[in-house]
């Protein structure tokens, strides 16, 4: 029994260590706990969790590979540092690996109205 109150000491310090201003509810670790595989009790193993699951985000708002155009790209630095990872500071299931993802298609649109705008200023030369 005193083991396991000495467990749960320690994973209080750490996530006051890494929530020093307390902003992450206390049911956030528990949570992921559901999701992961394994049994986990610090903040930023439930972020590690949090990062793999699948996102919420509106597809049209989310960035995408630069090789299949995909969406389920990983930022690398939310997840475990590995041997011999390779360069690029995303990846991609498709095996991908890059630095610079693909803008989203909202924000693709957004560039294509400007664009619009300026081939009419240029065409008709006044804006609108
Ligand atoms: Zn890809």
């Amino acid at each position: 029994m005193s083991t396991q109150r000495a467990t749960t000491n320690e994973a209080v310090e750490a996530d006051d260590e890494y929530d020093p201003y307390g902003v992450v509810p206390d049911s956030f670790v528990e949570e992921m706990n559901e999701h992961a595989g394994e049994t986990i009790s610090t903040i930023p193993a439930a972020l590690d969790v949090a990062e793999r699951l699948p996102s919420t985000t509106d597809n049209r708002d989310r960035r995408r590979c630069p090789s299949c155009r995909g969406y389920a790209i990983q930022h690398k630095t939310a997840m475990s540092r590995r041997e011999n990872q390779k360069p690029g500071s995303w990846k991609c299931p498709c095996g991908h690996h890059f630095n610079t993802p693909l803008p989203s298609l909202n924000e693709c649109d957004a560039a294509a109205d400007e664009l619009a705008r300026l081939v009419e200023f240029l065409e008709t030369g006044s804006p609108e």
